[in-house]
């Protein structure tokens, strides 16, 4: 007979408002093989792990169950616990009585019972349990970011500062992200180019980081410590290994009206270019859907001015395997699509921009060489009106706050003052959220030192008149209605994830959150894991950041990949599918059903009546098997088992609500 003990938790009042934790634990002490019971205030805490450890020697235990929250939260805690009490940890199993009890049920009587049922279930679940030992794996030490933003550089600049080979993959033709477009960056303006340049310098000479721009992740196969990772390296139609940067080729390149995707359409490029200056690397791509050699088959003209012979137009994609022990997603984001938001009339209104066109604009390595103009006519703008919270904080389109927005609106009026004195500046705010070091005082400085004048209250109309921008709206200070004439408006729109988010989560099998940003594992707790272990976030990718915050974010993904890549080997839960030889039949249902490649052709000898006869039986791979249980479910003999999750502990699991239930109908 098994010895069991029971523990349950009030999580303070979480549990314990709702569920009468002491006559449950009272009831569970009386169930078969429950060896003792008891209830505690927060049995996580160290008197709460030290009381078990002592029910343990004392009642000679060789089971647990913990009544309390989610095992997503606590169950290494107490499987920590069962094996400094001498228990195996896999006879430890959690009841959810918070999730699934207290916090969704506010009658106490059903809750209770609910909570008993729960916990019946899980001591006939652990009676049935076999120990388990887990599962050794050795760790391929090389890391992958995905993005080259300044999130992705910064991760990866950190795990080769470990030592560690990484890989840093990025899809344009150029790492940098959107800080390499920005101006000057708050809150002490000091030049993004510069601060930034430097780091892509060093990632690109790092001994320890292979740089592959143009490239994109195309599938991910494996787990935690071993992935295999399938690259699409896009035909750049340059050899790289020949092309010394020249520029000859885009010089001469004769399609020149491209909008530049790096500019934001205020600036052009030519067919074959390099995104801007400071490119790293620096050294062209050519783009397929533009060139006009590939529309109608003429041109070459890049070819023939190019000494080195280093064009080359037949280039295909080229899809390449790496094995990396950790993965660092730094894909960053992309703004609201502004003309998705018709009341704004961006696109319709030539002098209606976007913040990012004015960060191309003002920059003095940008298409206007840092002259801020009016799309229109090339005239220096004289009352410009910045819209704060354009599709962020609305219902209509993103309810949440994009963080940034205030920061550099006032960012951009500080610096249309600096260009153009005589500038008058009016921003269009909901209220100012300037949470971060020296970010008060920033903002502050925009309206008090640098005369913008700070309007509360929504844009209600915007349209255009005579050549200006007629912005209405209502000052709900004053309780007035103002209208603005201006030469521009700038839109500050709302952060959203990078294209591409969704389909990359499921490439890794990581989820997203509500709003499409890649859903961290806790909140407060794990704010750079991913559900999936080895799988770490960085960056705007996670939810609207700042540089400083992506930045941070990037050094604790690549501190928590680096603890994962030092290690020899890593232990893998024991959780496995397991087939039975002997009645297996070889169908291959199982290899066809698995996700992850685990379930392989093998094959039996066996003596059967003195004769010795090989047959084909499936075997599972341990290092690949995620345990998702499949195959379980889809072999037609029963010929797998999954260990942890065995019919026995399975069915017995469901017996002991089944027998309640029975002894409840019959009135036992
Ligand atoms: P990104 O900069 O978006 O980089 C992500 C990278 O990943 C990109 O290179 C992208 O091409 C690549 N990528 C995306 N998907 C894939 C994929 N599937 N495969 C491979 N690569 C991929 N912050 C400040 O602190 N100060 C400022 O002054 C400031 N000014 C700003 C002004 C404006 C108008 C805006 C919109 C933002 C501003 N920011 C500022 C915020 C700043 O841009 C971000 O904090 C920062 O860029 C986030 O860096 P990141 O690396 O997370 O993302
Ligand atoms: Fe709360 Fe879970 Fe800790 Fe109990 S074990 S106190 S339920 S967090
Ligand atoms: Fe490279 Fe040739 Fe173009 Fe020069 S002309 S940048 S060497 S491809």
């Amino acid at each position: 007979m098994a010895r069991i003990g029971v523990f349950v938790c009030w999580c303070g009042a979480n549990i314990a408002s709702t569920v009468d934790v002491e006559s449950v634990a009272e009831a569970a002490s009386r169930l078969p093989g429950v060896a003792f019971a008891t209830d505690y205030k927060y049995m996580c805490s160290d008197p709460g792990q030290k009381a078990i450890l002592e029910a343990a020697q004392e009642h000679r235990l060789d089971g647990l169950v913990v009544a309390a929250c989610s095992p997503r939260m606590h169950e290494p805690t107490f499987r920590q616990v069962a094996a400094e009490a001498g228990i195996n940890p896999f006879r430890m199993q959690m009841a959810n009585i918070r999730e699934h009890c207290s916090w969704v049920h506010a009658d106490r009587e059903e809750a209770t019972a609910k909570a008993l049922d729960a916990i019946r279930m899980m001591v006939a679940r652990v009676a049935q349990s076999e120990p388990l030992e887990p599962i050794k794996v050795p760790v391929t030490r090389r890391a992958l970011v995905i993005g080259g933003g300044v999130a992705g550089i910064q991760a990866a600049l950190d795990v080769a500062d470990g030592g560690v080979e990484t890989i840093l993959v990025e899809r344009t033709p150029s790492i940098g992200g959107k800080m390499a477009g920005l101006d000057e960056t708050f809150p002490t303006l000091d030049c993004s180019q510069c601060i930034l340049t430097p780091k892509m310098v060093d990632a690109s000479r790092s001994e320890f980081i292979k740089l592959y721009t143009y490239c994109e992740v195309e599938k991910v196969d494996g787990s935690v410590g071993n992935f295999k990772v399938t690259l699409r390296k896009k035909a750049k139609y340059v050899n790289h290994e020949l092309c010394n940067g020249c520029g000859d080729c885009f010089h001469k390149c004769p399609y020149k009206k491209i909008p530049s995707e790096f500019d934001y359409g205020v600036g052009n490029r030519t067919a074959i270019y390099v995104p801007f200056p400071q490119a790293v690397p620096n050294k062209p791509v050519i783009d397929r859907e533009t060139c006009v050699f590939f529309k109608t088959g003429k041109c070459r003209a890049c070819e023939k001015v190019c000494l080195r012979n280093a064009i080359d137009f037949e280039q295909e994609d080229e899809f390449e395997e790496i094995d990396v022990g950790a993965i660092i997603v730094a894909t960053g984001y992309d703004i609201l699509e502004p003309a998705e938001m018709a009341e704004f009339r961006y696109g319709a209104i030539p002098d209606v921009i976007t913040g990012l066109q004015f960060e191309r604009m003002s920059s003095a390595s940008g298409p206007t060489e840092g002259k801020i103009v009016r799309p229109s006519d090339g005239e220096e703008p004289k009352v410009v009106v910045f819209v704060h919270c354009v599709g962020s904080r609305d219902e209509n389109y993103k309810e949440y706050c994009s963080k940034i927005c205030c920061m550099y609106n006032a960012k951009h009026a500080i610096i249309l003052k600096h260009r153009i004195h005589d500038a008058q500046a009016y921003l269009f705010y909901i209220d100012v959220r300037a949470g971060g070091k020296g970010y008060e005082e920033f903002w502050k400085r925009a309206c008090v030192e640098e005369g913008a004048e700070y309007l509360r209250g929504r844009v209600s109309r915007l349209y255009d008149e005579n050549g200006k921008v007629i912005v209405e709206g209502q000052d709900t200070l004053s309780g007035e209605q103002v209208e603005v004439v201006a030469d521009l408006v700038v839109l500050a729109t709302a952060m959203v994830p990078a294209k591409g988010t969704e389909e990359m989560a499921r490439i890794l099998g990581v989820s997203t959150d509500k709003d499409g940003f890649f859903n961290e594992a806790h909140p407060k707790l794990r704010p750079v894991d991913t559900a999936t272990g080895g799988i770490f976030l960085a960056g705007a990718c996670q939810a609207p950041k700042d540089i400083p915050e992506s930045v941070a974010q990037g050094s604790a993904a690549a501190a928590k990949a680096l603890g994962l890549l030092t290690k020899e080997e890593i232990t893998r839960e024991p959780t496995v599918a397991v087939v039975d030889p002997f009645i297996c039949t070889g169908c291959w249902n199982c290899v066809t059903v698995c996700p992850f490649g685990a379930p392989e052709k093998s094959e039996i000898t066996m003596t059967i009546d003195g004769r010795k006869v090989t047959r084909p039986v499936s075997e599972i791979n341990e290092g690949k098997c995620e345990g998702c249980g499949l195959c379980v479910a889809s072999c037609p003999g029963n010929c797998i088992d999954q260990r942890g999750f065995s019919d026995d502990q399975v069915y017995a699991e469901l017996g002991g609500y089944l027998e309640r239930l029975r002894a409840a109908l019959t009135h036992e």
